[in-house]
């Protein structure tokens, strides 16, 4: 038996973090280490998908869920406008293997970001 992911642990509430919205299958945390002057991870609630390709390949609706989630906070929280990043796979920066997709807004750097 594999241990939870850091996101479901905080889902359970055993990692303490504030969730900021949620909907039926998602939920919201501000990153610990913002890369943005608004920086959301927006997590299915369930760790079955590890990245964003098994997501869209196993449950569509669900990543239309992380989306909509996304755009609501985006909508609250920085006039409607923001990047979306799912880092895919180690060598593209992704560390919890827990599908999440990173909403980052205001004053974005043009550079490649590592968030
Ligand atoms: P990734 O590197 O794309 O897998 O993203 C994982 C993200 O989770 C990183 O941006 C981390 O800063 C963030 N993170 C890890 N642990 C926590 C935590 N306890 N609370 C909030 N964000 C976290």
């Amino acid at each position: 038996m594999t241990e939870s992911s850091v996101f479901t642990r905080i889902l359970q509430g055993e990692i303490p973090a504030e969730i900021i919205a949620q909907t039926e299958n998602a939920f919201a945390i501000r990153d610990i280490a913002p890369q943005a002057p608004v920086h959301f991870l927006v997590i299915p609630k369930t760790e079955r998908y590890r990245d964003v390709v098994e997501l869209a390949d196993g449950d569509p609706a669900l990543l239309a869920e992380v989306v909509g989630l996304a755009r609501a906070l985006a909508d609250e929280h920085a006039g409607g406008e923001f990047r979306l990043v799912f880092n895919t796979g180690p060598g593209a920066g992704q560390t919890v293997f827990h599908v999440h997709a990173h909403v980052l807004a205001g004053q974005l750097e043009e550079k490649t970001l590592g968030a």
